[in-house]
């Protein structure tokens, strides 16, 4: 069986990382979207919030799973038999980042990274700009799937 994290924070998740999880199922069985928790990281939403909106989003998809998990990814894949970490790029600076995690994931475990290049029309999205949306009251319908209201 071909399985894959889809590892980030998603606060929350947007349509971008819709983009990929729904891309992802096509190239591999069955698609774990891992929530990771990190306690020094302030978030807009509550870790239950986070998942259930994946949860909501995908309901009717039965190879994806929603999980949360501590600690390093490489080990969680150890742990879990899974071979593949996904990734989302959209520009450059994003490259660079996941450059640097992907390799030294490599030193740890042979886990490959494959990473999708983000839809056109979802390359400009992020959380942080979903939040800051949210913040000031703006349409942040536009940006998230529809399971995500606050
Ligand atoms: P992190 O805390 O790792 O930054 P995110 O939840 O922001 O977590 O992102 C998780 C993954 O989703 C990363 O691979 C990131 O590049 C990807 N991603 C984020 N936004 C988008 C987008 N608009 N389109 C496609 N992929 C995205």
């Amino acid at each position: 069986m071909k399985r894959a994290i889809f590892p980030g924070s998603f606060d929350p998740i947007t349509l971008g990382h819709y983009d990929i999880i729904k891309r992802g199922i096509t190239l591999f069985d069955e698609v774990i979207v891992a929530i990771g928790v990190n306690s020094a990281k302030k978030y807009m939403f509550t870790l239950e919030q986070r998942k259930k909106f994946i949860e909501d989003s995908f309901e009717d998809e039965p190879k994806v799973k929603v999980v949360t998990y501590e600690g390093l990814t490489v080990d969680f894949c150890l742990k879990h038999n899974v071979d593949f970490i996904l990734r989302g790029l959209r520009n450059p600076a994003d490259f660079e980042f996941e450059k640097a995690i992907a390799h030294t994931n490599r030193d740890l475990a042979p886990i490959e990274t494959i990473f999708l290049l983000t839809a056109a029309s979802t390359s400009y999205i992020s959380s942080s700009i979903v939040r800051e949306v949210i913040r000031h009251n703006g349409d942040y319908t536009l940006l998230v799937p529809d399971t995500v209201r606050v």
